[in-house]
């Protein structure tokens, strides 16, 4: 880049027009530090003031946008947490009532006297329109700056800055160094894809003339985001093939010996994903793989065919579990299986000792120890293996590249497995995931029946308590699933204290009941689970500490509460932990009459069995959530695209950076450097990318 230029870029915040000292310290709260880091501080939305108009001529039902000046406050508060804040605003043509219901701090938003914009759907309430919720845009006096705009843009803020004042911020930072930035694509690329040059987009993004404009601006900015992207990605799928692993193959003789330890008769799925796994695992180059397969598909024992091919060859395995409890549970399958067998392992977990700790890490450094069960206490940095062939990750899409990093040996890198019952969208998988081999388990064992699931409406909640107390009194246990609630959170949903209370007094009083929570220590939940699988306690109320992975035959019928508050990938989870013997399951899920957008999902999960379609909606209905952001992949957030809503600009500059990557390993021309440097400076250090080429 031009060296004047850069620097000019660089110049700090406070010298920008309209910053200022006092200013250029709030605005470090926000990360902007520079005129760049204004310039590309991108609003995080707009309001749109093509839609303006008088309140006389408001029209039922369209998004509109009003202006005028409020003349009286009001809030009310009727009942628990329920309360109702309401405004009036005046224009010349007439008034118009504002409200929110159950924020009471908007009440301190507003003065009588103030300008404000309004904007929302109105509907007509007795004799006055009325705006429920709206969006709204606070006018400093004498304020000009929508004069003639259609647009205004929305920043993020931080206490002590207005939207006015960061409107000015951005725009005088726009207009002193909009001009610098230089070209990120390829002249070509920038025709192909018909995209808007840097500099312009730069300035629409901020003061679009209209959606069309916009639209296009963002666009650009999507593209180059999700391009960057997945020139990291393609690159370091490139590198991860320079990796040396130890090849480790699944002879006929070693594949006989593990086939004697399995208590069943392997599903053809298995069978398949197994082949797949032993053809990575044979090779000099890592397995980068991903197993992903419904809820009690059988995935453990595929996990457990790959440890045991790692320690026929004298290496060792490590199996990393999301909870304590699971990886317990995953010890307890291996000790059933290797019974007859000298194979040694350990379970390492948060709860572990220190003395113990210290005893096992020497052993494994050693290679005394064959095999390590455990959860994210594997990966700390004291942890040496001997000779680390295999890691297995289960359940846990947070195990992001950096954490596969953290394992890798200095002369060769470990195979990995990473398992999934959460199927990852397949635009993702083609993406995000761009950098794993894929295998699915398609099929459940035989004789495995869909969990049945009931919707329970209120009236319908004793009828259910009393099907759940007759399983119980067949022998049966049960599961109860409700949220984990701050005392500090307003909001008046069930928590998994209030379940229990309630439960243990009422409709469960005459059962054993057990109680399980991300908060208590691990000796408690190790206690409470292990209660529950002894038949202790005949009840688990637990919170979605259970999600994954816990594997109790005997218990067959599950209640969900505060179902709303979990995604459908997640209550498919929860429901997987019941039906798994040979009892039909079943999955009563409470439902709140109140929340009607919640229901139209929760219909949905009735009603599908099939997880992988279920994380298919619940990717198109909320996104990709939690779950599958960048961030559980171990990457920086996305600034401006969206996975979900971009998917088809994903594929095309996937395609493209592949192509790039395919012309230019190294990003070495010159057309290509300011590319490069964006790609290092975002992902350089998550994905391990070191000195490209
Ligand atoms: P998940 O894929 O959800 O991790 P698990 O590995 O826990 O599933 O398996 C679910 C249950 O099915 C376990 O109890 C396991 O022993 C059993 N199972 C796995 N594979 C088979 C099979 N081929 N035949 C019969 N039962 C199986
Ligand atoms: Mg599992």
């Amino acid at each position: 880049m031009d060296a004047t230029a850069k620097q000019l870029l660089n110049t700090p915040a406070e010298k920008v027009r309209n910053v200022g000292r006092q200013r250029a310290e709030l605005l470090q709260k926000l990360g902007l530090r520079t005129a760049s880091s204004l310039l590309f501080n991108f609003p995080r939305d707009y309001l749109d003031l093509s839609h303006e108009r008088p309140i006389v001529e408001l029209e039922d039902g369209e998004q509109q946008t009003v202006r005028g000046m409020v003349t009286q406050v009001a809030a009310t508060s009727h009942g628990f947490g329920k309360s109702r804040v309401s405004i009036l605003l005046r224009d010349s043509s007439g008034y118009l009532r504002a409200i929110w219901y159950n924020q009471p701090f908007m009440r301190n938003k507003f003065n009588e006297g103030q300008m404000l914009l309004l904007s929302a759907k109105p509907k007509m309430r007795g004799m006055m329109w009325e705006m429920s919720h709206p969006q709204v845009t606070w006018l400093a006096e004498e304020e000009s700056q929508s004069e003639g705009r259609k647009m205004l843009p929305i920043y993020s803020l931080t206490e002590g800055i207005s939207q006015y004042h960061m409107r000015r911020m951005v725009e005088s930072a726009v207009d002193e160094f909009g001009d610098y930035p230089e070209e990120v694509f390829p002249e070509a690329l920038l025709k192909q894809y018909d995209l808007l040059p840097l500099t312009t987009a730069i300035r629409t993004i901020h003061w679009p003339e209209d959606k069309e404009t916009l639209s296009d601006a963002r666009r650009r900015f999507i593209f180059q985001e999700l391009f960057v992207l997945q020139l990291a990605l393609s690159i370091r799928r490139g590198q991860q093939q320079d990796y040396q692993a130890p090849a480790l193959e699944a002879t006929t003789k070693i594949d006989a010996r593990i086939r004697r330890l399995l208590p069943f008769t392997l599903t053809a799925s298995q069978e398949a994903v197994i082949q797949q796994i032993a053809a990575d695992m044979a090779l000099d180059r890592p397995m980068n793989r991903l197993l992903q397969g419904d809820v009690g598909s059988g995935k453990t024992i595929v996990a457990l065919y790959a440890i045991l091919v790692a320690v026929a060859h004298g290496k060792q395995a490590a199996l990393m579990a999301p909870t304590e409890i699971l990886a317990r549970q995953h010890a307890d399958t291996l000790a059933h299986l290797l019974e007859a067998s000298r194979v040694r392992y350990i379970v390492l977990a948060g709860g572990t000792s220190k003395r113990e700790r210290t005893e096992m890490l020497e052993k494994l450094a050693s290679g005394e120890i064959d095999v390590v069960l455990g959860t994210h206490a594997i990966i700390q940095d004291d942890v040496r293996f001997h000779d680390l062939g295999l890691v297995v990750v289960d359940e846990q899409h947070k195990f992001g590249v950096r954490q596969r990093a953290a394992l890798r040996q200095t002369d060769h890198s470990p195979h990995y497995l990473v398992m999934t019952a959460t199927p990852i969208p397949r635009t993702l998988t083609m993406t995000l995931f761009g950098d794993l081999d894929i295998s699915t388990l398609s099929e459940l064992p035989e004789g495995r029946q869909a969990v049945n699931t009931y919707l329970v409406e209120p009236d319908k909640q004793e009828r259910w308590w009393k099907f759940v107390r007759d399983r119980l009194h067949e022998g049966r246990q049960a599961y109860v699933v409700a949220p984990l609630v701050d005392e500090s959170e307003t909001v008046s949903a069930p928590s998994v204290a209030a379940a229990f209370e309630q439960l243990t007094n009422g409709e469960l009083e005459a059962f054993r009941t057990g109680l399980l929570h991300g908060r208590m220590s691990a000796a408690e939940k190790q206690q409470a689970m292990e209660d529950f699988r002894e038949g202790e306690t005949q009840v688990l109320i637990s919170t979605s500490v259970i999600e994954v992975g816990v594997d109790v035959a005997n218990a067959s019928v599950m209640t969900i509460v505060g179902a709303e508050r979990f995604g459908l990938a997640q209550l498919h989870q929860f429901r997987g932990r019941v039906g798994r013997g040979n009892h039909p399951g079943f999955c009563g899920v409470m439902v709140d009459t109140d929340g009607e957008r919640s229901h139209e999902r929760l219909e949905a999960f009735a009603k599908l069995t099939d997880g992988f379609r279920l994380a298919e909606l619940d990717f198109e209905m909320r996104g990709p959530g939690d779950l599958f952001g960048t961030q559980q992949h171990g990457l920086p957030p996305l600034r401006i695209a969206d996975l979900q809503q971009d998917r088809a600009l994903l594929e095309e500059a996937r395609r493209e950076a592949q192509l790039l990557v395919a012309a230019d390993p190294g990003l070495k021309h010159a057309d290509h450097s300011r590319l490069r440097s964006q790609m290092l400076t975002r992902y350089g250090e998550a994905l391990g990318l070191g000195d490209v080429g």
